[in-house]
C-alpha cells in the first residue's frame, strides 16, 4: 500500500496524525508553514520540525512532486489556462483570470464531470475521477506561480465541486489555514448545479464561502433538458434551497444564467428569471453561450443587453459577463483537458 500524501490532511487531521505516531500535536503548525508557506518537499527536510517528528512522518506519509504544468495557454485578453496531471495521467485544468485589476484563479474540482450537461465541454468526457485535496491546492499553487498573487479563488473549473465535498472541504481548509496559504474563505466561491444536501449544510455550516448556483435557465422544461441533474434536484427546489441558505447566513447567492442565443433571452424569460429569483438576495450573472469558435448573433447581443436592462430595471445586482477565454476555450463549459 503507498503512504497516504500528508498534503491531503487538513491541519486537525495531521494533529490527530502526530497523536497517533507520539508526536506532539502542536508541530502540524510547523509541518503546514514548512509545506505551504515555504514551499518544501522533502518530509524528512522540514525545516522547524524535530528531527524524530519529521523521521515519524517519513515513515507514515509521503509527499511525492506533481508533475510540472503539462501546458500553459495563453489568451488575447491575459487569460491563462493550465493544465496539470495527476496520478493516473487524470488531467485537471485551472484557469487565471483578469479582472478589473486583480487576479482569479478558477479551479477544478474533479477530472472531468459526471453531471453531462448539454452545453458543457467538461461534461462530455464523463468522469475521470474525482480530485483529491492535495491536487485541488496543487491548481491553487500553480495559478500563484503564474498569477503572482491572486484576489479569489472559484470552484467553476472541471467538476461538480459538491460531488466531491469531503475534498474540496479539506482543501478549502488548507487554502484558508493560517498556517497553510492563508487565503480567506470569503474570497472563495464554490460554484455548484445545485445539490440540494449541500446547499443545505453550507446553510447550517461554519463554512464562510461565498455560494454560486448555476440556475442555466429560469424555463423548467428547458432546465431539465440542459441539465441532468434537474431530474434529482429540480430547480424550483433548488432556488427554495437557496433561498433558505440566503436567510440563514444573512448572506448573498450568485445565481449564473446561460444566455442561449434566441432560447431563453427575451423578455419573457427575463420575467420568468425575475418571478423565480424574486425576495432573494443576489447578483446575476449572466453568461453568454460559448460555442467555441462561433461569434455570438448581433442580435443574440442586442438581447443579451436587454435581458440584463431587464434585471436591473427590476433591482436585480446583474452582470453581463464578457467572455474571457474564448479563443483558449478556458471560458464556462469549455475546460475539456486540451480537447
Ligand atoms: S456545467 Fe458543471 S456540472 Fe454541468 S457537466 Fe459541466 S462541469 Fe459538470
Amino acid at each position: 500500500m503507498p503512504k497516504p500524501d500528508i498534503r491531503d490532511l487538513t491541519r486537525p487531521e495531521l494533529e490527530a496524525a502526530l497523536a497517533a505516531l507520539g508526536e506532539k500535536p502542536s508541530h502540524a503548525a510547523a509541518v503546514f508553514g514548512a509545506v505551504y508557506r515555504r514551499g518544501q518537499a522533502s518530509l524528512g527536510a522540514l525545516e522547524g520540525v524535530p528531527p524524530r517528528t519529521r523521521a515519524a512522518l517519513a515513515g507514515a506519509f509521503s509527499m511525492p512532486a506533481f508533475s510540472p504544468v503539462e501546458k500553459t495557454v495563453s489568451s488575447r485578453d491575459g487569460t491563462k489556462k493550465l493544465l496539470l496531471r495527476f496520478a493516473g495521467g487524470a488531467p485537471a485544468e485551472c484557469v487565471v483570470l483578469p479582472g478589473k485589476g486583480r487576479l482569479s484563479a478558477c479551479l477544478s474540482s474533479q477530472s472531468g464531470c459526471a453531471c453531462g450537461c448539454s452545453f458543457c465541454a467538461t461534461g462530455r468526457l464523463g468522469l475521470l475521477r474525482s480530485l483529491r485535496p492535495s491536487e485541488i491546492t496543487a491548481q491553487f499553487a500553480a495559478c500563484l506561480r503564474e498569477a503572482g498573487a491572486l484576489s479569489s479563488v472559484v470552484f467553476m473549473g472541471m467538476g461538480e465541486p459538491f460531488l466531491n465535498w469531503e475534498n474540496v472541504k479539506k482543501a478549502i481548509s488548507i487554502l484558508s489555514d493560517d498556517r497553510g496559504y492563508h487565503f480567506s474563505q470569503g474570497k472563495m466561491t464554490v460554484s455548484t448545479v445545485g445539490i440540494i444536501p449541500v446547499i443545505k449544510e453550507l446553510a447550517a455550516g461554519e463554512l464562510k464561502v461565498k455560494l454560486a448556483v448555476s440556475l442555466v435557465a429560469s424555463d423548467e422544461a428547458l432546465r431539465a433538458r440542459l441539465v441532468p441533474m434537474d431530474a434529482k434536484y429540480p430547480l424550483r427546489e433548488v432556488v427554495r434551497a437557496v433561498r433558505d441558505y440566503c436567510r440563514a447566513r444573512q448572506a448573498q447567492v450568485f445565481f449564473e444564467y446561460i444566455l442561449f442565443d434566441g432560447r431563453n433571452d427575451s423578455a419573457a424569460d427575463a420575467a420568468k428569471l425575475l418571478e423565480l429569483i424574486k425576495g432573494i438576495s443576489c447578483r446575476v450573472n449572466l453568461i453568454p453561450q460559448n460555442t467555441a469558435g462561433a461569434a455570438a448573433s448581433q442580435a443574440g447581443a442586442a438581447r443579451a443587453k436587454d435581458f440584463q436592462k431587464r434585471l436591473i430595471a427590476a433591482g436585480v445586482r446583474t452582470y453581463l459577463r464578457l467572455e474571457k477565454g474564448g479563443d483558449i476555450s478556458a471560458a464556462c463549459g469549455q475546460l475539456a483537458a486540451g480537447n
